[in-house]
This record gives C-alpha cells, structure tokens and sequence, in this order.
C-alpha cells in the first residue's frame, strides 16, 4: 500500500496534490511519500520483532541524502555498496556503526573510507579482497571486522540481470568452499570474523528460494562453529519483491518473510540483518511526467510523454512494467484506449509501455508513473543531454525539493574545452 491515491478528483501524494507540485517544480519529477517510506520500513522492523536484528536499507535503490536521514531518523541502518553511498549515509547522519559495506569490487580508498570512518562491517566477496582489506587495516592500525558472503547455488526465481545467488553469477564465495575461505579470513591479522552474508537477487516474488538459502546458511553456521569460528550475525541480504501491477498476485509480506527468518535461523542466538530496498523505496515514490503529444500511428496512438529512458530506464532494460495513472482522476466508466507510451529519446527503447489502456488523454495531462521510487532516480542519467531531473519529498501536507533540477548551464558547465582548442 502507499499513499499516492485520490482526493476529490485529484491525485494526491498524501496531503499535497501532485499537480500542485508540478506547477511549482515543473516536469518531469520523481515524489516520494515520507509516510509510505517509513510504514515500509516499519513493516520490515515489527516482522523481525523477537529476534535481535538491524534493517539496513540498500541505498543503491533510492540514494537521495534526505530519504537516508528519514530512515535513519526512524532506526534504519544502511546497506552500501560504493565510497559514494558511504558517504552519503554518513552525511545523512547516520553513524558508521550502523554502515555496512557490499560489493565485489570494493578498492583501497573505499575500504580505508569505512575503517576511517567507522563501519559495522564489511561483507567480503573473495579472497583477494580479503587479503586487501586485511592489508589496508593493518595498514591503518585496525580491524576490520567481517562477514563473508556466500553464494548457495538458488535460484531466485527473478529477472536474469537481478539473479544474484547461482553458481554462474558473479558474486560472493561458492558455498561448498566456505570452510577453507573462513579459514583463511582467521588467519588474516586485520580481519575479524563475525559472521556470515548471503543475498540472492533481487524482485524475488516467492518466499521457497529464500528458505533454500537461509537453510544453506544456517548448516553452514553450525559446521563454522565447529571449525572454531565465532559466527554471531548473520546478513540475510535483501530481495523481497514488490507488485509492481496492482491486479497481479501480490509478493509474499514482510511478516511472512519475517516468519520464514525466525524459522530457519531463529534457533541460532544470531543478530540478523536484512537489506531491503524496493520494498521500501519502491513503492514509496511516483514519476510524473507531463503528456506532449498524442501521435497517431499507423494502427497505434503513441503518448508522448516528457520523461524518457533516462529518467526512469527500468521499461528498457529489465522489461518492467509501471502501472502509468492520470492525475486527473478519471470518470467512473470513462472510455480507455491503448495506447504506446513513449518519450523523447531518438532511440526505439525509450518505450514505457505498449498498448496501455488509458483513459483519453490529451496533450498537457500529467501522469504518474506508479512505484517508481526504487532503481528510478538512482539510475538516471543525461542521456540525450537532458538534465536530471527533480526529487521532491512529501510529508503530510508539506513538501520540498530535495534535489534541484540542475539548469542547462550546470550541465554544460561540467564539461571544459582543453586549452590548445
Ligand atoms: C541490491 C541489493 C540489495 C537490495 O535489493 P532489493 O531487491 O532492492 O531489496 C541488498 N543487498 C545487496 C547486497 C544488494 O546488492
């Protein structure tokens, strides 16, 4: 559920309407309710309630400084995967020890980034980074301490470029291998080994593949334990998938996830983390986007919308689906007809959808791009030169940008002719 729904025939982003936005802001823009954000965290939170636990949102699926402070505010630790998304939960004001670092290819700088300013953990994806990390603590006096993460050989049942757990994809340690990798990390002088990582993909809209895992990973907690190794947190890693259609079948709740946890690593005396994000963020922002042109084709009518590929890049590169509303709320009964929503870019991916069914619409109606707040904002880019655009954060009745439409000169101005032209 979220918190972008209609009011008296407008559609509202909890108390503000979302043409009122447009007006001040311009479009397009992405809007993100502060409600939706922290209910969804909440959920996450009151699922794992019993156990001893830390929700760490993965920042890479909604980044803004001001939702990370939101969350943070609220308790959230963060899941970061680069110097940059460090530093961003740091300037958020969320402090180092609720900070954990993923990723398969982490460099010096960003490792001596998080030891120097401070880190819950790091979660190590092979052996190379592990003697790295050992080096650059020792380097600065300090112990890193460490999970390793494993890769169980599931299926996660979910889109090929968001798979994270089988043995052909790229990350984490085969599991079958575990024991002689820990091993290794005790004997590393910079490392201390607390505990065990594991996050098998992304969008999973069924709760078994999980379960595969997180038996795999409870075995191996008892088989390290006999080895000797002090295994006291375990990161369950993120995944929950979200209905992205809202007359698709729904993905398991949170709650359920949370029952699956307790049932399958509950008997461990762990701390337990998980990494949500687009269950979250997703759901918790819209795109609105402003109608150019209605084109007709042959056999076809194309929306021409003012957001494009750049903007939102899910459509074109994972197939995804955006449930597209009107701002305007629709007549009960209103005539829809399909149509191929589309935006500027001069290339045929910058398609949103095909043969939508919408209510007619013309030339300068606004629509929403529904659960757009996850891999929206963070993975846009210039493309075409158009300037990234606005994030504007709600909260009850009030709202702010939280991130300026940069002006064309800003853009520009990045860029500098060399001296000898
Ligand atoms: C992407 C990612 C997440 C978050 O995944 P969601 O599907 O957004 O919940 C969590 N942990 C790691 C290591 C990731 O790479």
């Amino acid at each position: 559920m979220d918190h972008f729904l209609y009011r008296d025939g407008q559609l509202m982003a909890e108390d503000v309407a979302i043409a009122e936005i447009a007006a001040q802001v311009g479009t397009p823009f992405y809007v993100y309710s502060s409600a939706t954000l922290l209910r969804h965290f909440q959920l996450f939170d009151d699922a794992l309630n019993g156990l001893d636990h830390l929700i760490c949102f993965a920042v890479k699926s909604l980044s803004n400084v001001a939702v990370l402070k939101l969350l943070g505010d609220a308790g959230a630790g963060m899941d970061v995967v680069s110097g940059g998304e460090y530093l961003r939960a740091k300037a958020a004001g969320v402090s180092g020890d609720r900070i954990v670092f993923s990723g398969i290819g982490k460099t010096h700088e960003e490792m001596r980034l998080a030891l120097e300013g401070g880190i819950r953990q790091f979660n190590v994806e092979s052996e190379p980074e592990m003697q790295v990390l050992s080096d650059v603590a020792v380097s600065l006096g300090k112990i890193a301490p460490i999970t390793v993460r494993v890769n169980p050989d599931v299926d996660a049942k979910t889109h090929a470029k968001i798979s994270t757990g089988k043995k052909e994809d790229k990350f984490g340690i085969p599991i079958i291998r575990a024991r002689e990798v820990y091993a290794m990390a005790a004997k590393l002088p910079g490392l201390k080994v607390i505990g065990i990582d594991v996050h098998i993909g992304s969008q999973l809209t069924e709760l078994e593949p999980f379960r595969l895992a997180y038996r795999k990973v409870a075995e191996l907690t008892e088989q390290l334990r006999s080895d000797g190794h002090k295994i006291s947190r375990l990161d369950l890693g993120g995944g929950l998938g979200i209905p992205y259609a809202r007359d698709n079948n729904a993905p398991p709740l949170p709650i359920e996830y949370g029952a699956l946890i307790k049932e399958e690593v509950g008997h461990l005396g762990c701390e337990i983390e998980i990494e949500p994000g687009r269950l979250i963020s997703g759901n918790a922002g819209l795109l609105v986007s402003k109608v150019i042109y209605v084109k007709s084709g042959e056999g076809r009518e194309f929306l021409i919308v003012d957001a494009a590929m750049n903007d939102l890049i899910r459509p074109a590169m994972y197939d995804a689906w955006h449930d597209i509303v009107p701002v305007i709320e629709p007549a009960a009964g209103a005539d829809q007809t399909p149509y191929d929503v589309v935006g500027p870019i001069c290339e045929s991916g910058d398609t949103f959808a095909k043969g939508r069914m919408l209510p007619v619409l013309q030339s300068e109606a606004l629509v929403g791009f529904r659960s757009s707040g996850a891999y929206g904002a963070v993975m846009s880019s210039e493309y075409n030169s158009r300037p990234l655009i606005p994030e504007v954060l709600v909260n009850g009745g009030q709202f702010a940008v939280i991130r300026q439409r940069p002006t064309f000169e800003d853009m520009i101005n990045r860029d500098s002719i060399p001296e000898w032209m």
